[in-house]
């Protein structure tokens, strides 16, 4: 590698407070999950962890040192972000990592930095930009199937129906069959403006992948770069044949860091 490597950041996860924790129990943390950073260098950029923000460093000064926005997995949204009252106390979410992540996500399009979402990031997404959540697939979705197992984990996996001539569809065309992890129990329900759906679970319709399409654009005037789905290329073995190629996922988001660089 020559040039510089691209500068990806990577919205934190959180742990608060708890006297439990051996370990910086009356702390909080902001953490990344370690096959995420992995994923990012595999291909050759450098990942960095996006601190909150501070009365010195605004969201969007933050984001200004990064090339793109990458959001990880992990805890649930809270209803509270889109309208909701939690339906159990044990889906109430995360509301501080909602909004620490949403300020991103807009500082991200309003800067034209790509954006690329991964499982929560793939509902954080779509609900920064006014769309819903099911806060639970399996009370919620009458007929769905299983998306998360706590013992299987990434293990659990299941077929993925690619809707046609979209980007998606072009970066699998080569394969005739696509299979993905899951590790979800919530879900995307209404869309989120200008969101299109490029790929469902064939067996309940839930919504695997969206990309942002707004109108007015062209080659002269490019659209914005938000694309997320909601499996998990990080957690894939990259030799596992039997599940979607993680690979292209993540150049298509560098690919599109580099043509903003190139123009
Ligand atoms: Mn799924």
């Amino acid at each position: 590698m020559t040039s510089k490597p691209l500068r990806i950041g990577i919205s934190a996860c959180f742990f608060y407070p708890d006297p439990s924790r051996r370990v910086f129990g009356p702390k909080t943390l902001l953490y990344a999950e370690q096959s995420m950073m992995r994923w990012v260098m595999d291909q050759g950029a450098m990942p960095f962890l996006i601190p909150e923000s501070h009365p010195n460093f605004a969201v969007s000064d933050l984001l200004e040192q990064f090339d793109g926005l990458l959001l990880q997995g992990g805890s649930d949204l809270s209803p509270t972000s889109y309208g909701e009252e939690p339906l159990r106390p044990e889906w109430s979410g995360d509301l501080h990592r909602d909004l620490y992540e949403i300020a991103l996500v807009h500082a991200a399009i309003a800067q034209d930095k790509p954006v690329l979402g991964i499982c929560r990031g793939a509902q954080l997404l779509n609900v920064a930009l006014g769309g819903s959540l099911y806060q639970d697939i399996t009370t919620q979705l009458e007929g769905a199937r299983l998306h998360r197992d706590a013992v299987m984990y990434d293990t659990l996996h299941h077929d993925l129906a690619i809707v046609p001539d979209t980007p998606l569809a072009e970066m699998y065309a080569h394969l005739s069959h696509h299979r993905v992890n899951s590790v979800h129990h919530q879900g995307l329900r209404t869309l989120g403006k200008d969101l299109r759906v490029e790929a469902r679970c064939p067996e309940d319709d839930i919504i695997e992948a969206v990309r942002l399409v707004p109108a007015g654009h062209g080659s002269a005037n490019p659209a914005p770069y938000a694309f997320a789905v909601q499996w998990h290329p990080e957690f894939q073995d990259p030799q596992d044949t039997a599940l979607l190629d993680r690979r292209p996922i993540l150049q298509e988001f560098f690919d599109a860091i580099q043509q903003r660089a190139s123009r």
